[in-house]
């Protein structure tokens, strides 16, 4: 029973070296966060010991009686919190909380209509190299040019054209709200089923930080360690008569062993999503979105949508001369972790691309206040305008020092986050 750092040293060191960087950087990445002491916990569990295939009271294998536990407390818990009437807490993340949707819901070859991967949508959203791309006819979506908004009108056209089995409404990136009545009612129209993926926004609506699509949609599907803030992995929210379908889709649909150490650490997120801190953590976290566009668009780049509804902020290159990876770039240079994304219409290709994508969740996460997120935003604003010479990188890099030293990440070898 040796600690790790006896039998691999050298995975240690990566291991130290890693949180290193996550205390001392900025985290920006909108789909990133960082989970609490007693998630990490239950992932570092003997749960990860147990096969529990089944669900549970009807498993295929003995002594899964306090798995059962573990996974009944969190199922029960995200029925509770979303209002939904089943939950599978199953998928091992949330591109297969997707394919057990399809899974469940679609033959091979039907008909679905997602968003464009190059406006926002997801790569399990129809992507040509994903499964949902190669398996299934992909009618897609898109913003309206002149606004950057989802353009419902085109939904309903595409809709009635095609006549999908199935309609996706969600987002990797996008900074505002999606109609939820209005897609609920296109679904009815032309009689498909109606699949809300609320991966990145799922701790908002835990939060009443953002519309419940519960109970406009016949599934709903999330990732649980983007806002909600907890165990990687991923969850299905359905209406009691698709239950049956989507629970075998599950198992042994697309998966075998659900793994109960993450299962029981999605039981603790989803405990920990219910409280007034939670809440208070995810105003902060779209507050301080709403604050870092401002001072964005207040330092002279330009912000897509003009501002920000959710965690994230979309910035748009497309008239600058610096292009998304360079931006990547300078930021990484100065201890701020962003990813450059495509942005509507980009002329630039995919991997280079015209757009940074930058979320407040981890920060939030970390006790980030309305204050801190202003001075984010000068000093990103002041990286990707001003001519990046050695003395502006090394004066940025020392803010982002000042900010990451007031906000303290871990407080002891094993801690993370306060709940
Ligand atoms: N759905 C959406 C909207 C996402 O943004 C993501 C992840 O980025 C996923 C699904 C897939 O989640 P995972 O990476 O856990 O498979």
């Amino acid at each position: 029973q040796r600690p790790l750092e006896e039998v691999d040293p050298e995975l240690a060191a990566a291991l130290r070296a890693e949180r290193a960087r996550q205390e001392s950087t900025l985290e920006m990445i909108a789909s990133e966060n960082f989970v609490p002491r007693a998630v990490l916990d239950c992932q570092g569990s003997v749960l990860t010991n147990k096969y529990a295939e089944g669900y549970p009271g009807r498993r295929y294998y003995g002594g899964c009686e306090h798995v059962d536990v573990a996974e009944s407390l969190a199922i029960e818990r995200a029925k509770a919190l979303f209002g939904a009437e089943h939950a599978n807490v199953q998928p091992h993340a949330g591109a297969q909380a997707n394919t057990a949707v399809y899974m469940a819901l679609l033959e091979a070859g039907d008909t679905i209509l997602g968003m464009k991967l190059d406006h926002g949508g997801h790569l399990t959203h129809g992507m040509r190299l994903n499964f949902s791309g190669r398996y299934f006819q992909v009618v897609a979506y898109g913003v309206r040019k002149d606004d950057f908004l989802v353009d419902m009108d085109e939904v309903a056209r595409l809709a009635r054209e095609h006549r999908p089995r199935l309609i996706i409404a969600g987002w990797s990136a996008y900074p505002r709200q999606l109609d939820f009545a209005r897609f609920r009612e296109i679904a009815d129209e032309v009689g498909a089923y109606l699949l809300v993926d609320m991966a990145h926004f799922a701790g908002l609506v835990a939060a009443g930080e953002h519309p419940n699509p519960v109970p406009y949609a016949d599934v709903v599907t999330t990732t649980t360690h983007k806002t909600l803030g907890g165990a990687r992995g991923g969850m299905i929210l359905c209406r009691g008569e698709l239950a049956k379908k989507i629970d075998s889709a599950v198992f042994p649909g697309i998966q075998g062993g659900p793994l109960m150490h993450a299962i029981a650490a999605k039981a603790v997120t989803l405990r920990i999503a219910a409280s007034e801190a939670f809440r208070e953590r995810q105003r902060r976290t779209r507050e301080g979105a709403a604050i870092l566009a401002e001072e964005l668009i207040a330092g002279g780049l330009d912000v897509l949508t003009g501002g920000t509804d959710v965690h994230l902020v979309l910035v748009d290159l497309r008239s600058s001369e610096l292009d998304g990876k360079q931006a990547e770039d300078r930021l990484h240079r100065i201890g701020i972790t962003v990813n450059r994304n495509t942005v509507p219409f980009d002329p630039r290709p995919p991997m280079v691309s015209s757009g940074v994508r930058i979320g407040t969740p981890a920060l939030a996460t970390r006790g980030f206040v309305g204050d801190d997120f202003r001075e984010v935003g000068r000093i990103i604003a002041a990286a990707l305008t001003q001519p990046f010479d050695t003395a502006l990188e090394g004066e940025l890099r020392e803010r982002v020092r000042v900010l990451a030293e007031r906000h303290p990440l871990y407080v002891s070898p094993q801690a993370a986050a306060p709940a």
